[in-house]
């Protein structure tokens, strides 16, 4: 079930729902999602559904996690990444084969330091996890990066994190107006914010403060 033919299988999926990045589904076909997953759910593990990953949390469904990520590869090269949302570390690992420096940050201490071991025991070195809350983005308050992707839902857009987000670069959040939620993709210019709403989406929401 964690196969070569059915990790194809969910590549072919993904294709057929509009995921035309070559790089992406080159990278959707490599990470082996069964081992972000509880054993007992690596059978599952290649079907195109969010599973759970303990403490009320989800790992994303694939065709999101590759949207995303094909959203985020677009309009120019960029270094640097920003993910709010760790849970299992799986979008992370995609993020990390095609962005030089990956930066990502969980709540929940848990998830945190088992994401951090399991990205090491895949020898995936381009990343940098911490425990915090990513309402107020990376730590460092400094820090600037060119791409900033949320992996969990939130009804503003917290303003740490448009701060940490250099010219030009883009944001993709999932925006929850207490109906429904929108995947928006925020570009920041010199006059400002603007936004453009993609598609619908379901995230678990961004929770204040550490877990
Ligand atoms: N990126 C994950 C998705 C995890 S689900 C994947 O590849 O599947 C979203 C995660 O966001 C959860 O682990 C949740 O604990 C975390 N989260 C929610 N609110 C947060 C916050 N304020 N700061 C950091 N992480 C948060």
């Amino acid at each position: 079930m964690t196969s070569q033919r059915t990790r194809d299988r969910l590549v072919n999926r993904l294709r057929e729902q509009g995921v035309v990045n070559e790089l992406v589904l080159d990278v959707m076909r490599s990470v082996p999602r069964h081992l972000f997953v509880d054993e007992a759910l690596s059978h599952r593990a290649y079907e195109d559904t969010a599973l759970p990953i303990g403490y009320s949390q989800t790992i994303s469904q694939p065709y999101t996690v590759a949207k995303m990520t094909q959203c985020v590869l677009a309009n120019g090269s960029a270094n640097s990444i920003l993910e709010i949302g760790t849970g299992c570390g799986y979008q992370t690992a995609v993020l990390a084969s095609l962005f030089p420096q990956v930066y990502s940050v969980e709540r929940i201490e848990a998830l945190h330091k088992q994401a951090k071991q399991r990205l090491s025991d895949l020898e995936i070195y381009n990343v940098q996890l911490r425990h915090t809350d990513g309402k107020m983005g990376w730590p460092i308050q400094s820090y600037q990066f060119d791409r900033i992707i949320m992996t969990a839902a939130c009804s503003e857009v917290p303003e740490a994190l448009t701060q940490q987000l250099v010219y030009d670069g883009i944001m993709l959040l999932p925006f929850d107006n207490g109906n429904d939620q929108t995947l928006l993709q925020i570009t920041k210019t010199t006059n400002g914010l603007v936004s453009e709403a993609l598609e619908k989406v379901s995230f678990v929401p961004l929770l204040p403060g550490l877990g």
